[in-house]
């Protein structure tokens, strides 16, 4: 009848409460973070490549 949770947070992804030790409410979830986390990184690569090809392209297209 007391029972009453004094902390707690949200899942990153659903918004479901959850304890405070936990990130995800569930597996499902936690995947999905993992895969939003990965296109992230991928597209941090994908700009790094494009700022090294264009500094290359300046270096070598500006010095000829
Ligand atoms: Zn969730």
């Amino acid at each position: 009848m007391t029972e009453k949770i004094l902390q707690h947070k949200h899942c990153s992804i659903c918004g479901k409460a959850i304890p405070v030790d936990e990130t995800f409410c569930s597996d499902e979830c936690k995947e999905k973070w993992g895969a939003m986390v990965k296109k992230r990184k991928m597209m941090m690569y994908i700009m790094y490549g494009m700022i090294a090809v264009f500094i290359v392209l300046i270096l070598f297209g500006g010095g000829l």
